[in-house]
């Protein structure tokens, strides 16, 4: 871990608190706004809940304190709707409901959110891109070490490398209809997937091909978002390009009812209509079972439609 990098998470992550907060708070007064009662309510929950934090070690707790808020709490989703807002308006907004924008998931052993996780890998990304434009005519295979076989063809890093550009030049050259019309990158991080993913996305650019370029996290909020605001705009767009990019499988929030279900549902639909999709992924193919549904995978790996590519060797940046 890139210490300065993952400073960067922490702080992105406080901001997110931040404008959270100032949200719930507007939200508050919005409410109350509407209906005063509502107000009046949560003060004297508030009241309450104090009074029985400072008479805990002097006086009997008030009886049955919690049944009292529940009560509350309830009189104050009938009026959030009586009002016109959610039920649910007065609740924590988080962008990450898995882990509350804390970015760790887990009571007793804390572990780092796989949002958090993708804050760092496109930060990292961000660090690593010292190029603005990253296209095959730039590709540089010399960052890559040639020392000794990497692979189980005895390729060594940079011969790999050759091969792989190769391979997703013809398949961009190739746009609308290469012979495999799905491509998955998997392997460590730092290895030139998600430089070569930006390579075909600029050469289908290039060459006038409607694409789409997005990390799985982006992909994920954006169905999110559509979910709960009905629009469906932005999906459509991701269902209907000749090229969707996916980027970093695998760090997106797993949200249930969302997150395997739209992954499935995009890859699937689009693979029916004949349009081409690119998906990298630091998961290995075991993990990715893991993680997706046995449908998700089969689609993902079939051999028929489907390329992969195994990325071996060391992290280039490490270098
Ligand atoms: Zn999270």
């Amino acid at each position: 871990m890139n210490n300065q990098v993952f400073q960067q998470v922490l702080n992105a992550l406080a901001e997110r608190r931040r404008q959270n907060e100032k949200e719930e708070a507007r939200r508050r007064d919005e409410a109350v706004a509407r209906c005063p009662e509502i107000g009046e309510i949560m003060e004297a929950r508030r009241n309450a809940v104090m009074a029985s934090v400072y008479s805990a070690f002097s006086a009997p707790a008030e009886e049955n304190l919690a049944g009292k808020v529940e009560e509350w709490n309830g009189r104050i989703r009938q009026l959030l709707c009586r009002n016109g807002f959610a039920a649910d308006y007065l609740d924590p907004v988080f962008t990450c409901p898995l882990c509350g924008d804390t970015g760790y998931t887990g009571s007793g052993k804390k572990e780092l959110c796989s949002c958090a996780r993708g804050l760092y890998a496109s930060l990292m990304d961000k660090e690593s891109s010292f190029e603005d434009e990253q296209t095959f005519e730039r590709f540089d295979l010399s960052r890559f070490p040639d020392d000794k076989p990497v692979d189980r063809k005895g390729r060594t890093q940079r011969g790999q490398m050759a091969v792989f550009r190769d391979y997703c030049r013809s398949f961009a050259d190739a746009l609308p209809h290469p012979a495999k019309k799905t491509l998955l990158f998997y392997g460590g991080s730092g290895l030139g997937k998600t430089y070569l993913l930006r390579c075909i996305h600029a050469r289908a650019q290039e060459r006038d091909i409607p694409a789409l370029c997005i990390t799985a996290n982006q992909l994920i909020r954006t169905a999110r978002k559509s979910v709960f605001s009905r629009e469906q705009e932005d999906m459509d767009a991701l269902y209907e390009t000749d090229l969707l990019l996916i980027d970093d499988l695998g760090t997106e929030p797993m949200i249930e009812g969302v997150t395997v279900e739209e992954l499935f549902n995009i890859l699937n639909e689009r693979q029916n209509a004949g349009l081409c999709t690119v998906i990298s992924t630091n998961l290995t193919l075991e993990n990715l079972q893991v993680r997706y549904n046995e449908r998700f995978i089969s689609r993902l790996l079939n051999r028929q439609t489907c390329q992969s590519l195994h990325f071996d060797g060391i992290d280039i940046r490490q270098l």
